[in-house]
């Protein structure tokens, strides 16, 4: 895959430039970029640059106190991922009201700052929607896509579904049980195999 030189850096914002409110669009691509690396999309082996990969929009408000930057705003969005039992599209949306504080890097806690490198599976689970977050800066530009990626990364189930009840695939033949019904008969588990054994003497 050929990489593209960015031409601008369009979820970035001088500091110099605030106060200001702005519009952020995430297209499709970038979308599609950040979740490949998730464990499920990775496992369930989804077709890259899924077209649909999602898309997302931000209004924010951003404002200084002094070193802190704060970032305040509604988030929507949707993205699309494979059911986890039968892989069919899932679509989730996203509606979150982003309220974040950016910090210089100096001020941050050691170990926040690797979130590139850390961020494996425990993505998905919870951390307080709506609740404060803080983001480092270098002090003079602010960059949203850690905050863009991170709304997208945990909109993603641990294991999504496409209904409640999905069927899932026969796990033998590989049909899709919520439109085809096949013949497969449950494999017999060997510990009941072994006990059937005992009961049926010569
Ligand atoms: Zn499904
Ligand atoms: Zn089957």
């Amino acid at each position: 895959m050929s990489k593209v030189a960015k031409v601008e850096a369009p979820y970035k914002v001088l500091v110099r430039d605030i106060p200001l409110q702005r519009t952020f669009e995430v297209p499709a691509t970038d979308v599609d970029a950040w979740l490949r690396g998730l464990p499920m999309r990775d496992a369930l082996g989804r077709p890259e640059g899924d077209p649909e990969a999602g898309h997302g929009k931000a209004v924010l408000e951003l404002y200084a106190d002094g070193e802190h930057v704060f970032a305040v705003g509604p988030f929507q969005g949707h993205l699309h991922v494979a059911c986890s039992r039968c892989v069919e599209p899932v679509k989730l949306v996203i509606d979150e009201q982003l309220r974040v504080t950016y910090m210089p890097k100096h001020e941050m806690p050691a170990d926040e700052d690797e979130e590139d490198a850390a961020d494996g599976e425990s993505d998905g689970a919870e951390v307080g929607a709506g609740d404060l977050d803080v983001f480092p800066y270098d002090g003079e530009v602010v960059d949203l896509e850690p905050l863009f990626r991170e709304q997208f990364v945990l909109a993603v189930p641990y294991a999504p579904l496409c209904r409640e009840d999905c069927k899932g695939l026969c796990p033998q033949c590989g049909v899709d049980r919520n439109s085809t019904t096949c013949e497969c008969k449950p494999p017999i588990d060997p510990r009941l195999a072994a006990l059937k054994g005992l009961k049926l003497p010569p």
